[in-house]
């Protein structure tokens, strides 16, 4: 790290949170000393009439023709926030991005230390039991107090561990302490550790994968391609075991709907060490302890959701990447990282074994592991005795159907019922039905403010836009023709719930689980208890195709995913083979075999049939082999110049005005097909969205090199168009969606 000049001459680079790609110059202040490190720490700067946060990017001698530079106001950090190769790694995001770095700065650090809170406590809070405590245990009635007390009788136990432990037990402890029985302590994390529980054996394949991800030394991406139930989890386990065992630190980073309580549990009962926990539902607070007891190496195990990809690992040893294939992991505004490319990177830079696990691996993780670009881990069969569920399609055409579901479809559900089993539902689609239609015009109701009809809800009595989130009440009338005939039209989640109450509401529970009835993170969990082992009906969208264990599931109903087959997304038909896949290995996980039912009004389909004779591999390798007929990624590489503004011509003109400077810049192509490839610009699938027209300029390339080379050229010169500030615009390097 450069050694900052004497203060006096000192100038300061500062990256700050603008969408300007550049640094800022200042003066240190004199109060900063010139053998204290500057880069990596946060300042508080001015910046015109206002004051910013931002990091020290590099410092520098003082340019004598540079006109007088402004002071630094604050220095925020008495050592380096971001360094090593997290800093060094971020660098690399925002050449990659194409981002400004201290947007990706910014979007790296937890948001209270983006806004200069100082460094939390990261102590871990343990309580105990006092003298008094113990001695008065074994005169305690039996109830919470006395289960608390047994709990904490001769050793003391974390704050996580007993939210897992015993529900409610804050007020418990209060309770206690409020008599001297208990008192909170702050305690290293090594004197908590439990002893670990002991896991299955692992079986012959789990033992192979195990070995292979404690054979790597350095950098070596594994590819665990696993079916559901084959036990991937416990190879996660066991190789962090191993971690730990070398004295290294662990991420683990799982889906935004995976990261339940229920896999918390069972990584702290396992691994007998605090993990701690980094996903949306934690306060800023909280956030910025658990990043901070990383960087501190504190945190020996943090287990996140897509930006704990930015947790500093001082002592990394293992990154594992869960259900890799997964589109929660592709920030989708800001600074438009996928984390788990971004994992990749970062276990190359640290020098560790990065593992990407899924049932249903995306293209892109099946294309390098065929090239021998990752090691390629098959764990072919269920752990256990658990068997994968064969599959039926109920071909629909010409079939009555009852809001949606044939008849075939229901008696199905009812003999599972009947057998004492638990029966899902799957239906891709929340609310109540996807259109509210005029029968007599033929009027549907659409959102004002964007290119999608509305969804009804309530029964039929609201209107809501999934796209907007603008709701309204239902009209009593048609407003074109005034006539009484307004109808939902098809069948949401919603809808299905009603209908299958009505048939079956009597003899089970019937439980709706969709982003409408289950907004809270453990709400999930709570649906999934309330059901037990009892036999009962569950009705959802992709919420319910992974995450929980059912073990009673024993038929799963997947109904309407036929708009799935046809859409003009390149990426459609991977996402919907993924989803059944996923959705179909949630039956028979445990002892009972499993059906899927899958009603289609086309069970010609080349991705059905494929799928269901040859797997998700056959569906794979042909897809890929398409994909690279069409030049798609990830036998291409792809960026998107998206732009949007209150009207339709700023988004087009300045994407033509950025045509032409990234035609000028592409590198000359020395054959049919290499270079710069150009389309559009086009109106966005949905062209107005929230009011706001929206255009879109794909670029695509045989040759990474050549994309970035043509943008690194072109974008300043972007920047500077005057029509770029008529518009809102991004840039997105491998876009997910098109
Ligand atoms: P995945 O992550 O691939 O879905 P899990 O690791 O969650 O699979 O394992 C699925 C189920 O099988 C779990 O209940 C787990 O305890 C059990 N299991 C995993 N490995 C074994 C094994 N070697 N022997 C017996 N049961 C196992
Ligand atoms: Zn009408
Ligand atoms: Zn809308």
């Amino acid at each position: 790290m450069p050694a900052v000049p004497a203060a006096t001459e000192a100038v300061l680079r500062v990256a700050l949170p603008l969408p300007l790609p550049r640094l800022f110059d200042y003066r240190a202040p004199p109060a900063w000393r010139a053998d204290q490190a500057a880069v990596g720490c946060r300042v508080r700067v001015p910046f015109g009439p206002r004051e910013l946060i931002g990091v020290v990017a590099a410092t520098g001698p003082a340019d004598t023709d540079a006109p007088e530079l402004r002071e630094v106001l604050e220095r925020l950090d008495p050592d380096p926030l971001l360094r090593g190769e997290l800093f060094e790694s971020l660098h690399w995001l925002a050449r990659y991005c194409h981002a400004p770095l201290g947007e990706v700065f910014a979007t790296a650090l937890p948001a209270a230390l983006r806004r200069g809170e100082p460094r939390p406590e990261t102590r871990t809070w343990a309580w105990r039991l006092t003298e008094a405590g113990e001695t008065a245990r074994g005169a305690m009635r039996a109830g919470r107090p006395k289960r608390l007390a047994d709990l904490l009788h001769a050793a003391a136990r974390d704050e996580e561990a007993l939210d897992d432990l015993l529900e409610g037990w804050r007020g418990v402890a209060r309770t206690l302490a409020g008599r001297g029985l208990a008192e909170r302590v702050a305690v290293p994390a090594s004197q908590l550790a439990p002893a670990p529980q002991a896991g299955p054996e692992p079986n012959p394949e789990q033992a192979q994968a195990i070995a292979a991800i404690a054979a790597g030394s350095g950098f070596a991406p594994l590819l665990l391609d696993g079916v559901t139930g084959s036990g991937k989890t416990e190879v996660y386990l066991h190789a962090i075991a191993d971690c730990l065992a070398r004295g290294r630190q662990a991420l683990v980073l799982v889906p935004e709907i995976g990261l339940t309580p229920q896999t918390l549990a069972r990584f702290r009962a396992r691994l007998g060490v605090p993990v701690h926990a980094l996903h949306s539902g934690l306060n800023d607070g909280e956030r910025a302890r658990v990043w901070t007891a990383a960087l501190r190496g504190e945190a020996r195990v943090v287990v996140g959701t897509r930006s704990a990809v930015f947790t500093p690992l001082p002592e990394a040893g293992l990154i594992v990447v869960d259900e890799e294939h997964d589109g929660s992991y592709k920030q989708q505004d800001g600074i438009r990282y996928h984390a788990r490319d971004f994992a990749l990177v970062r276990a190359r830079a640290l020098q560790v074994p990065v593992v990407l696990g899924s049932a249903t691996p995306s293209l892109e993780s099946l294309h390098n592991a065929g090239g021998g670009r990752y090691a390629h881990l098959r764990l072919a069969r269920r752990a256990g005795n658990a068997r994968p569920p064969p599959v039926r399609v109920l071909d629909v055409r010409k079939r009555p159907l009852d809001n949606g579901l044939s008849r075939e479809l229901l008696e199905a559900i009812d003999a599972a019922l009947a057998s004492g089993g638990q029966v899902l539902v799957f239906r891709n689609r929340r609310g109540y039905a996807p259109v509210l239609l005029c029968h007599d015009c033929g009027w549907s109701a659409q959102c004002r403010r964007c290119d999608a009809a509305m969804t009804v809800h309530g029964g039929g009595r609201r209107l809501q836009c999934h796209h907007c989130g603008h709701r309204q009440a239902a009209p009593p009338a048609c407003p074109d023709c005034a006539g009484l005939a307004l109808q939902p039209q098809g069948v949401g989640t919603e809808r299905l719930e009603e209908l299958l109450a009505q048939r079956f509401g009597e003899r089970v529970p019937v439980l709706r689980i969709d982003r409408g009835s289950t907004r809270r993170r453990d709400a999930l969990q709570k649906h999934f208890e309330t059901l037990g082992d009892r036999p009962g009906v569950l009705v959802g969208t992709q919420m319910l195709a992974k995450g929980h264990d059912l073990a009673g599931l024993t038929l799963v109903a997947v109904v309407g995913i036929d708009e799935g087959l046809f859409s003009a997304d390149f990426r459609a038909a991977e996402k919907l083979a993924q989803l059944l896949i996923q959705v179909a290995g949630r039956a028979g996980r445990a002892e009972r075999p499993g059906e899927v039912l899958l009603q289609t009004h086309h069970p010609d389909h080349p991705l059905l049939q494929t799928l269901i004779q040859g797997g998700y591999h056959a569906f794979a390798a042909a897809e890929l082999a398409q994909r690279e007929e069409a030049g798609f990624p990830p036998f291409a590489h792809m960026a998107l110049l998206r732009a949007e503004a209150r009207h339709a011509d700023p988004p087009m003109a300045f994407l033509q005005r950025a045509r032409a400077l990234l035609a000028e810049a592409a590198p000359p192509s020395s054959a049919v097909g290499q270079g710069l490839v150009l389309h559009g610009p086009l109106p966005a699938p949905m062209a107005r969205r929230a009011g706001m027209y929206r255009a879109q300029l794909p670029l695509s390339a045989l040759q990474r090199r050549d994309l970035h080379l043509a943008l690194d050229r072109a974008l300043p010169m972007i920047h500077a168009l005057p029509e770029a500030r008529r518009t809102r615009w991004s840039l997105d390097i491998d876009p997910v969606d098109l």
